[in-house]
């Protein structure tokens, strides 16, 4: 059995799959005594962890044995929802008594790492802090999966449904562009349809057919151009922020559902849109937000007038650095005593968001797609822009190395997801095709 080390974690190129892609290696340099494995998969119509749960069970958890050793982790966790009773029975039927289930209802956002570890140990991660500090590991199933198989990084698993003949899951290659993976699942009919990329809360709409996949691209959920979620994120930022300072009443229905407000975090949505309404950032009313997760559960769910807590927190989060904000100040608050009541049940949250006629299993096709082409962005995680190590006209296989960080910093190398020649290396992202 080979032991697990930081560098090979770095070298396969491994980061969260489950978020924004936070590099694994770094994630791994902690001592926790509790290591989780986030199966919980809490966006509607993604199916992806689900399915590979169902097929890779075994080997995950070999792996979550072999990262609980390399991070001193004594407790390991699989978290799931209790509905996801054929995945329970998979796991249950291993025979190892040394890994927990933790099982949950059927909430949004049970899988935020915060509300999480709060359910799992009952520990709070202060704002702004990260689940080791309080001596817990979170990791997503396909990153614990991408580590199980010891080599580079190719593919992503993501969901394909919605609006679409029968939802799957599928393993496309890295930079497939979603025209191409839509073509090949016979879906391309779909030209009319408005795609979600990455889930209907905290994805967003896709701009193009010609844009790639990366490794953090969770699904792409297709929908009618009408629907009112299409339409909801089809807003201009512009009209959101008018009619958000002159139309919200201040009935902080936001905050009185907002998980991270629940769990105990100073986050209050309703304050920011009344810093909003008085047309000054700068207010103390609006630092809160920092620490909002764009859940999107406040402007999607819990508004009444159908406004954009979210995308204010969101705008807030994007104009004001957090290190100039003095953010200490902020009190850390208890759980609130009434958070379990006041859970966002999913099938709530389904009715509401007029999904429910999408909601279908989406199995996994085992064998991985074949495409002929793919565009791989250098930045796939992170800030840092990866350094090309090819040139137009190389020939490359499958898992080479074909750009890395330099001089090596908090990111990871990148490579080739398909055999072929490399048509094109602009600054952005390398062309691949399989033919010269
Ligand atoms: S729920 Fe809507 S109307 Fe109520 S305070 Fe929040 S943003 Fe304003
Ligand atoms: S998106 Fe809204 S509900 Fe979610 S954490 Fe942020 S403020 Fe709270």
């Amino acid at each position: 059995m080979m032991e697990l080390k930081h560098g090979m974690i770095r070298e396969w190129g491994i980061v969260g799959a489950g978020g924004a892609g936070f590099p694994t290696y770094l994630k791994l340099q902690c001592q926790v005594d509790t290591l989780i494995l986030n199966a919980v998969e809490c966006e509607p119509l993604l199916h992806k962890d689900k399915e590979i749960l169902r097929h890779y069970s075994p080997q995950i958890v070999r792996t979550l044995k072999d990262i609980a050793d390399m991070v001193r982790a004594s407790r390991i966790v699989i978290a799931i929802k209790k509905k996801n009773m054929q995945h329970r029975a998979a796991l249950k039927s291993l025979p190892d008594r040394n890994v927990e289930l933790f099982l949950l209802d059927d909430f949004y956002p049970a899988g935020d790492e915060i509300i999480l570890v709060n359910l799992v140990t009952d520990r709070l991660v202060p704002p702004g802090k990260i689940p080791p500090d309080v001596h817990v590991l979170v990791l997503n199933v396909e990153t614990v999966y991408n580590i199980s198989r010891h080599s580079p990084v190719t593919h992503t698993f993501l969901t394909v449904g919605g609006d679409v003949p029968k939802p799957v899951t599928v393993q496309a290659p890295i930079g497939a562009l979603i025209g191409d993976i839509l073509t090949t699942l016979a879906y391309d009919s779909d030209q009319d349809k408005a795609m979600l990329v990455g889930g209907v809360m905290m994805g967003n709409l896709g701009s193009s057919r010609e844009q790639p996949v990366t490794m953090t691209t969770a699904g792409l959920i297709l929908l009618p151009l009408d629907h009112p979620l299409v339409r909801k994120y089809q807003r201009k930022s512009t009209t959101v922020t008018l009619i958000g300072s002159s139309c919200c009443d201040q009935c902080s229905m936001c905050t009185d559902l907002c998980p991270r407000f629940l769990v105990g975090h100073p986050v209050q949505p309703h304050l920011a849109m009344r810093a909003l309404s008085m047309k000054n950032w700068e207010h103390e009313l609006s630092k809160g937000c920092h620490y909002c997760s764009e859940c999107n559960l406040c402007s999607l769910a819990s508004c009444p007038l159908d406004l954009d807590p979210k995308e204010i927190c969101h705008d807030y989060k994007t104009h004001h650095s957090s290190d100039i904000m003095h953010l200490d100040d902020l009190p850390l608050t208890q759980k609130k005593p009434y958070a379990d009541e006041r859970r966002f049940p999913l099938s709530r949250l389904m009715t509401k968001l007029g999904l429910n006629q999408y909601d279908q299993p989406a199995p996994l096709i085992q064998q991985p797609m074949t495409v002929t082409r793919v565009s791989i962005p250098l930045k796939q995680h992170g800030q840092h822009l990866a350094q090309p190590l090819v040139e137009t006209g190389d020939q490359v296989r499958t898992g080479d190395k074909i750009a890395d960080l330099n001089p090596p910093g908090p990111g990871v190398p990148i490579h080739s997801s398909i055999n072929g020649f490399v048509r094109s290396v602009t600054p952005t992202h390398i062309e691949i095709r399989t033919t010269p």
